[in-house]
Parts: C-alpha cells; sequence; structure tokens
C-alpha cells in the first residue's frame, strides 16, 4: 500500500482570510517531557497574521461595526507592542479602515515593517516611556482627530473573543480526555481571562497557571493596579521592570486582567525569566520544529517545568501566542550567526568546489 502522506482540503472555500482566524492545532511535544505525560502546545502562529492577537483584533473591529462605534472608512489606533498591531493592520486592510499603530522603540524593527507592510501607519514612541507612553500616544491622536481607539486593554471584545473562540476549541479538543493544567502567561489578559472564565465554569478539574516575567511580578506584588473610571491605567505599576518576554506584562495591570485576578481565575502563579523562555523556543525550534517567540517559549518552560513533575497520565496544554519569525533582531536570535562557523568553513571546504577564500 502507498504510504505516502495525502490531504484533502478544508472542505470549504473561503471569502476572506479573515474567516481563517482562529481554530488552531493544539501539537503534542515529546522532547524532555516524561513519557508517562502528555504535554501539547497550541499553536497560535496558525492564524493568519501569525498570532493569538487575529482573534482579539477582529473581535474588536466587528463589535465596534456591530455597535457603530466604527464607522466605514473610519481610521482605526492603537497602542501595541506588535502582534495586536499586526492583527489589526491585517483586519483593517481587509476591510478598509486606515489603521495608525503607536509602539514603543524597544519592540523589535519587524513589527514595524510588517504593519507598515500591511498598509499600516506606526508612530514610535520613547521606550523610557514604556507601555504607557505609547498608550497615552494612542489616546491623544483619538481625541485630537475622531478617531476610533481599539483600547484592547479594556474593552469587552477581548475576553469575549478568547470565551467564545479559543476557550471552544480547548473544550472540543480535549473532549473525553483528560486536561490537568492550561498554562498561560498574560499581556492584556484577553487569553487568560477568556479561557479561564470557561474552564472554571465547564472543565472544574483543569488547574490554571499563569505566569509572568520573573522580574515583573506585578499580581505576585499584591500591589493593585490605580485607574481611572473607564478602567485605564494611572501610573506604571510599582513592581514592573523592563523584561525580555516581548508582549506580556505591560507596566500595568490591564483592566481585562483585573477582573479576573478579583474573581481568582488561577490556581498558580509561576515566575519565569526572559533568558529561560529563549533557551525553551530554541529546544522547541531544534528539537521539535516548532517555531514560537520568546512568550510562547516562556509559557513552554513552565509547562515543562508543571510536566516533570507531575503524576502518570497527566496532560498539560500550554499556549505559544506567536511565531518565531518575529523576533530576528531581538535577543532570541542573538546567538546566531550571519556568517559561517568554523564547522560549516570546514565542510564547505571539504569538497573542492565553490568555497569561500576566506
Ligand atoms: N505573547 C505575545 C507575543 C503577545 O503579543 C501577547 C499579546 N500582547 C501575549 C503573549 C499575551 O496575550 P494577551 O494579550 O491575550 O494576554
Amino acid at each position: 500500500m502507498d504510504q505516502s502522506r495525502t490531504t484533502v482540503g478544508r472542505g470549504r472555500l473561503y471569502d476572506s482570510i479573515l474567516d481563517t482566524i482562529g481554530d488552531t492545532p493544539c501539537v503534542q511535544v515529546k522532547s524532555s517531557v516524561p513519557e508517562a505525560v502528555r504535554l501539547y502546545v497550541k499553536a497560535e502562529f496558525f492564524n493568519p497574521g501569525g498570532s493569538v492577537k487575529d482573534r482579539l483584533a477582529i473581535s474588536i473591529i466587528e463589535e465596534a461595526e456591530r455597535s457603530g462605534q466604527l464607522l466605514p472608512g473610519q481610521t482605526v489606533v492603537e497602542a501595541t507592542s506588535g502582534n495586536t498591531g499586526v492583527g489589526l493592520a491585517m483586519v483593517c486592510a481587509a476591510k478598509g479602515y486606515p489603521f495608525v499603530a503607536t509602539m514603543p522603540t524597544s519592540v523589535s524593527i519587524e513589527r514595524r515593517k510588517l504593519m507598515r507592510f500591511l498598509g499600516a501607519k506606526v508612530i514610535l514612541t520613547p521606550k523610557e516611556d514604556k507601555a504607557m507612553g505609547c498608550y497615552l500616544k494612542a489616546v491623544e491622536l483619538a481625541e485630537a482627530n475622531g478617531w476610533f481607539l481599539a483600547r484592547q486593554f479594556e474593552t469587552d471584545a477581548n475576553a469575549k473573543i478568547h470565551q467564545n473562540t479559543t476557550a471552544q476549541e480547548i473544550l472540543a479538543d480535549f473532549e473525553g480526555d483528560r486536561l490537568d493544567y492550561w498554562v498561560t502567561g498574560y499581556g492584556t489578559g484577553g487569553t487568560f481571562s477568556g479561557v479561564a472564565k470557561v474552564l472554571r465554569e465547564r472543565r472544574p478539574e483543569t488547574k490554571i497557571v499563569l505566569s509572568e516575567p520573573a522580574n515583573a511580578q506585578l499580581i505576585d506584588s499584591g500591589i493593585s493596579q490605580e485607574r481611572s473610571t473607564n478602567g485605564s491605567p494611572v501610573g506604571s505599576h510599582p513592581a514592573f521592570e523592563p523584561h525580555m518576554i516581548q508582549g506580556w506584562t505591560p507596566d500595568f495591570i490591564p483592566a481585562v486582567l483585573q477582573e479576573s485576578i478579583d474573581n481568582k481565575r488561577f490556581d498558580l502563579l509561576v515566575p519565569i525569566g526572559g533568558q529561560d523562555g529563549i533557551e525553551a523556543s530554541k529546544m522547541l525550534a531544534q528539537k521539535e520544529g516548532i517555531f514560537t517567540g520568546i512568550s510562547g517559549g516562556s509559557t513552554f518552560a513552565v509547562a515543562l517545568d508543571i510536566a516533570r513533575n507531575a503524576q502518570p497520565g497527566t496532560v498539560i496544554l500550554c499556549m505559544l501566542p506567536d511565531t518565531g519569525e518575529r523576533y530576528l533582531s531581538s535577543p532570541l536570535f542573538e546567538d546566531v550567526a550571519e556568517g559561517m562557523d568554523e564547522q560549516e568553513v570546514a565542510l564547505s571546504h571539504s569538497t573542492p568546489g565553490f568555497h569561500l577564500i576566506d
């Protein structure tokens, strides 16, 4: 019998790239995982814009269209560490809205370029002003120009899309199976809040594990975030320090996250160092062929630690929020050379033709 791989197509035609958002696969990882434990990753880089934030972007735009807050042709503006910007740029391009992103200079260059490639305008803010400066710039621009501010950190459309899509996919994929732990970090807290709410109701046995950078443990500090009546933060959180896990933990506790902290929708809060996240991301790439960013590596490092200490039969799922391709100019690729190393030069010289003279 011919054992070559075959595929059958998706069984449908798509009206728009936006209809391909979601339904990302849960894939088992075996390297370094004890044999009696199953560890899966939910690979959000399968989304068309390469990250989990495509879900948020389509949700914000479609909710605003339905409520009449966003009018045809109106400009959309948002403060973003990158992935939300790429998602919004993609959604806005597909739906015909101009899009302006405000972004700190600390975020990787390829993210700026990606957004501009998708037709967006990118306004850079000084990295010294952190996420807060970038956010206040977006507010200023929206007010001055009558633009629609996406408000990813406060809008109900954020956690809601994860309740309606991400969580439903997890329920369906693990139906009839164990799911002992679900592991995530937080940026806006949308993924965590939306999925945790559904899991608490539908899979109460699943332990929810939340992670934050070891040098920016905002939740663990127990210090509450000052915020104004519309939910937006007032001032940086005192426990914040700049960290390496792009997209995680801004310098304030977002309103979207606060509700789930208040309702204690997590069972474990685990700190992780950025360098450990980088090592785990490299491991996933080199041992499993799974290519994710620093936040994915960090989430995976936490999940792996749980796996190593778990009872036989335990099943774990962790989120991989985005693709590693978004990090070429970041510390994730710092050790990856452009030129050939000694071994590569030796290999090149081991046959007579086509070698560089050096
Ligand atoms: N990882 C990366 C790379 C991200 O861009 C984000 C979103 N900022 C997250 C994780 C966290 O997702 P959420 O905003 O849903 O908490």
